[in-house]
């Protein structure tokens, strides 16, 4: 059993994580894991699901109480995070949900927006996405340029976003803009977008190599009226919104990756002791406890790092750099575990009624989404050489001076 070599993690040891763990598992096998093959064949998973998931208090859970969150620390979040992960469930979109779209409307949402969008949310009546990625730019944001022209009490949008995970089902979007397009004051801000308004259409789901219940789709706006008042945050710092906020959810698909690799070992741990070839088990054989035992190594390594970075996100003292090393390193991890775990499953490995087929499939866009892989080490480098790259800009401004 992988427990017996892992160290117990501190912070889920309270009575309170506890009680939330067992809860979590018995909501994951009671109400979840049978409805995957339908959720799967409709590309998408119920609306049920999502209200079951806000009346157990699991939408939202570190959104204070006064909205309707459990008032938790992120802590909490991680950890259903990693349970769900660790069963290989990846149709409901929970945590872009919770982890992503709600932080931004707390943080900088006003007190009319957080009144009417954040109780829903918490109750799961409400589904939300987030609409950065156009079908001509992802990584490079700046350049998106679904346009919203100011009209004294409203904006007037016009453009497209694609992958939005969560899209299909969404009753709203926060959405990346370009405002002021042609002026001194160009630049990107966030509106939240319902799907009612007017001219907001939504694309079929994806047909994805996995990730097959989860809603992804695009999202195209043809002259839909925002009211003024649902612009969030102020107009022109939807970039500089975005990329404070991107640490937070790096560490979430981080965070889906250590749980994702765990379900994996345990898995191919019960699966290598009673499967048999030449007279004994898979698991007799060293190259199966080598490549688990590095596996479990590896799971644990990242773990150690994921909880430090989990502690900080309370705090709000996790940086972009160590988002990004984490994101980076433990999904190229989760990865490479699930590689070598569906191995050891031999043919069966490549059955999609085996949980670790799933798991293959599921896991390789955690190295694309919420920027990529490369993109991470763009962001790390940055770092490491931010008075260089200062000082060549500086020379490169004076030269156009
Ligand atoms: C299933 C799924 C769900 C998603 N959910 C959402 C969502 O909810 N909301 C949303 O807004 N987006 C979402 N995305 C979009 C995702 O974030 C983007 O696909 C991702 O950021 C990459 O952008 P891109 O696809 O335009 O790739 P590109 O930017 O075109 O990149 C192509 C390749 O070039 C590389 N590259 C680009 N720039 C550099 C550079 N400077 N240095 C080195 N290499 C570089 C990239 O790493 C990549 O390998 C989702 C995507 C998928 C597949």
């Amino acid at each position: 059993m992988l427990q017996n070599v892992l160290l117990a993690r501190e912070i889920y040891a309270s009575e309170e994580h506890q009680m939330m763990q067992t809860m979590i598992r018995d909501f994951i096998h009671n109400e979840i894991i049978d409805q995957t093959d339908a959720w799967e064949k409709n590309g998408m998973v119920s609306r049920d699901i999502w209200e079951r998931a806000g009346a157990l208090g699991l939408l939202c859970i570190d959104m204070p109480e006064q909205y309707g969150g459990s008032g938790l620390d992120f802590s909490f979040n991680a950890l259903f995070i990693e349970e769900l992960a660790k069963e290989g469930i990846s149709g409901p979109g929970f945590s872009l949900h919770s982890d992503i779209v709600a932080p931004y409307l707390v943080k900088y949402g006003t007190k009319a927006q957080k009144q009417k969008y954040l109780p829903p949310m918490a109750t799961g009546k409400m589904i939300t996405s987030i609409g950065m990625t156009e079908p001509s730019c992802g990584s490079d944001l700046q350049s998106i340029t679904t346009n919203a022209v100011d009209k004294g009490d409203h904006y007037l949008v016009n453009g497209q976003k694609t992958f939005i995970t969560n899209g299909y089902m969404c009753d709203m979007s926060v959405v990346a803009v370009k405002t002021n397009v042609g002026t001194a004051k160009e630049g990107v801000s966030l509106l939240i977008m319902e799907s009612t308004f007017e001219g907001f259409e939504k694309g079929v789901p994806f047909k994805k190599i996995g990730m097959k219940a989860q809603d992804t789709c695009e999202l195209f706006f043809d002259n839909v009226k925002v009211p003024k008042e649902n612009l969030l945050g102020e107009e022109g710092s939807g970039f500089k919104i975005m990329m404070t906020e991107l640490a937070r959810e790096r560490l979430t698909v981080a965070l889906n990756a250590i749980g994702g690799a765990e379900g994996a070992i345990e898995k191919t741990i019960a699966y290598t002791s009673t499967r048999t070839a030449f007279k004994q088990p898979i698991a007799g054989f060293q190259n199966t406890q080598f490549k688990l035992a590095e596996c479990a190594t590896q799971l644990q390594v990242h773990q150690a790092f994921l909880d430090r970075c989990t502690l900080l996100v309370s705090s709000h003292q996790l940086t972009a750099e160590s988002a990004s090393m984490a994101k980076y390193s433990a999904t190229e991890m989760h990865n490479n575990v699930v590689d070598e775990c569906l191995q050891l499953f031999g043919g069966y490995g490549y059955i999609w009624d085996y949980p670790i087929a799933r798991m293959y499939a599921d896991n390789r866009v955690a190295r694309i989404y919420a920027g990529t892989n490369e993109i991470m080490k763009v962001l790390i480098a940055r770092g490491l050489f931010k008075e260089l790259f200062q000082e060549m800009k500086t020379k490169k401004r004076e030269k156009t001076k």
